[in-house]
């Protein structure tokens, strides 16, 4: 693949990664090294320049370093995670709230079809242009719409994900949009809301599961191989569970 206007680029300079979008006004300098447009155009995936290693971005680096947040995120070590436990391939899922819309992207990628749910009109037109600008989500139904008001039919979605403060207050009608042993997860930042959800959950879903992610990175010197010093210690905690009949 050879990098034409408009092409979304990851550019590594020794351990710092940027991702821009190349546009004819395109200008990146670090540390004294810069690099512009005219030295990207036309040039392969992989190659070298000036110093700079130039990539297409994956899905991970899009949402970490390409997608504006107006909203805390799922990080990839998580919604990564939730999309293949959920079993969603082909599958239709119901998700709520879209925030900056980086779950939808990951669950996008396997379902057939995602309906997505934003209450906060700022947050949906942020989350339709991280999408565009990405040309990602194609097979997903937005709404500027609060999930309670929403009218979805009975027993309509394979799966859903939820990411909201207050989930407990949606598992009646969440329960009903879903299909008889619907896989189903949540994303709580502290432990007292999954105490909550438990308790809402019990009676109308199985196979409860909650658990969380560390993901630790490593500094990459064979010879002094160790954990980097710092990390990302807590994002959130999963609760997976499936409807029961
Ligand atoms: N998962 C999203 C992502 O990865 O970008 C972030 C979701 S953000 C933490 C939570 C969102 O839920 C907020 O944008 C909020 O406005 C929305 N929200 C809260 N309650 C809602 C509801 N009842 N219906 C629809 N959206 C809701």
């Amino acid at each position: 693949m050879k990098f034409k206007e408009g092409d979304a680029v990851l550019i590594v300079y020794r351990d710092r990664k940027y991702l821009k979008v190349l546009t004819k006004d395109f200008n990146l300098s670090v540390m004294g090294n810069t690099l512009t447009y005219s030295d990207l155009l036309d040039r392969q995936e992989g190659e070298q320049v000036k110093g700079f290693l130039i990539l297409k971005p994956t899905l991970e680096e899009i949402l970490m370093l390409g997608f504006k947040r107006k909203t805390q995120v799922v990080y990839p070590k998580d919604s990564f995670y939730i999309a293949f436990k959920l079993d969603i391939k082909d599958k239709r899922v119901l998700e709520f709230g879209t925030g900056s819309g980086a779950m939808t992207a990951v669950l996008s990628q396997l379902a057939k079809e995602v309906w997505t749910f934003e209450a906060v009109k700022d947050f949906y037109t942020n989350a339709l242009k991280n999408w565009e600008r990405f040309e990602l989500c194609k097979n997903v139904k937005a709404h500027n719409m609060d999930f309670m008001e929403s009218d979805v039919e009975d027993g309509f979605f394979d799966a859903c994900f939820v990411d909201v403060k207050e989930p407990w207050l949606y598992v009646d009608k969440l329960r009903k949009a879903l299909k008889s042993g619907a896989p189903c997860a949540f994303i709580l930042p502290t432990a007292n809301q999954v105490s909550q959800l438990l308790k809402a959950i019990d009676g109308g879903f199985g196979d409860v599961e909650v658990l969380e992610i560390l993901h630790r990175y490593y500094k990459v010197n064979p010879d002094r191989l160790r954990p980097e010093d710092r990390m990302v210690a807590h994002t959130g905690y999963l609760v997976f569970c499936r409807k029961t009949t």
